[in-house]
């Protein structure tokens, strides 16, 4: 079972879960190893209708990662992560963070805000179409992979298309096709990779982000790294679709997935 790289505990602000029923659940489904990366949003900003301000006590959160490490370590190869929200107003001011936090594995970057607004909430769309809607959250991509380049991938590329009012619907990447070559121009060649994110599918969409025509793009353009991660905030959706994930990613023309070990990429064979 392919390692997930993408999990929320109880780290995070959204989330409850408990680590050790994490590795209990993981170890069930025949994975021997994931990465937790819970959430880090500098300077999220609070929305009026909810609480969540996705700080982390990241001291604390590495010592007890580690803790739980050391615990499980004969049976259970935890990866220690990070979900790392990047902003434009922020991209300057995270810059060093893997060097300050050397015992991280793998730090995703993803964009969450966009002109201090969640995509999450529906106030984001309002007042404009949804293709400028979505056209902001890339630029804001691009904005963030030009100022800020301490991590290994992105994370959920187009997580915008989860919560537009049409979804995937009307998108199609030749809209957008100039933010992703210069996206894709900046982070193949620094080594970074991108994350397919099967959080999408029990979220309402019928493909893993990115979008396969996205996806179809980085190859074409030499984009080799990729993780595979369940965004899952429960036990129930760890390691979602992963092996009809793996296949659709061979479709594509992919042969590899990526692990992270102190923030050095580690290839196997899809
Ligand atoms: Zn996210
Ligand atoms: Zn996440």
């Amino acid at each position: 079972m392919i390692p997930d790289y993408h999990l929320h505990s109880s780290f995070s602000d959204d989330c409850d879960t408990d680590i050790y029923d994490m590795i209990r659940k993981a170890a069930s489904l025949g994975m021997s190893s994931f990465c937790i990366t819970d959430h880090y949003d500098k300077d999220y900003p609070v929305h009026p209708e909810d609480s969540c301000t996705f700080d982390l006590d990241i001291p604390r959160y590495l010592s007890e990662m580690q803790q739980v490490k050391h615990t499980v370590s004969n049976d259970f190869d935890l990866k220690i992560g990070i979900e790392l929200g990047v902003m434009p107003e922020t991209a300057d001011t995270l810059a060093g963070f893997g060097k300050k936090y050397p015992e991280l594995d793998f730090i995703i970057a993803s964009s969450h805000i966009v002109c201090m607004e969640d995509p999450y909430y529906p106030s984001f769309y309002e007042g404009r179409t949804e293709k400028e809607a979505y056209r902001s959250y890339f630029e804001a991509i691009l904005e963030n992979v030009s100022n800020f380049h301490d991590f290994d991938v992105y994370g959920h590329l187009d997580y915008c298309l989860r919560y537009g009012p049409n979804k995937a619907k009307c998108f199609n990447i030749n809209d957008y096709l100039d933010i992703f070559e210069a996206v894709f121009q900046k982070i193949i060649p620094d080594g970074k990779g991108i994350e397919v994110n099967t959080g999408s599918l029990y979220r309402g969409l019928d493909f893993p982000h990115p979008h396969r025509k996205i996806l179809e793009l980085y190859k074409e353009m030499g984009g080799e790294i990729l993780t595979l991660g369940s965004d899952s905030h429960d036990i129930n959706h760890i390691g979602y679709a992963f092996p009809e994930t793996a296949e659709r990613l061979k479709e594509t023309g992919f042969r590899f997935y990526c692990t992270y070990e102190k923030r050095k990429p580690l290839f196997h064979t899809l």
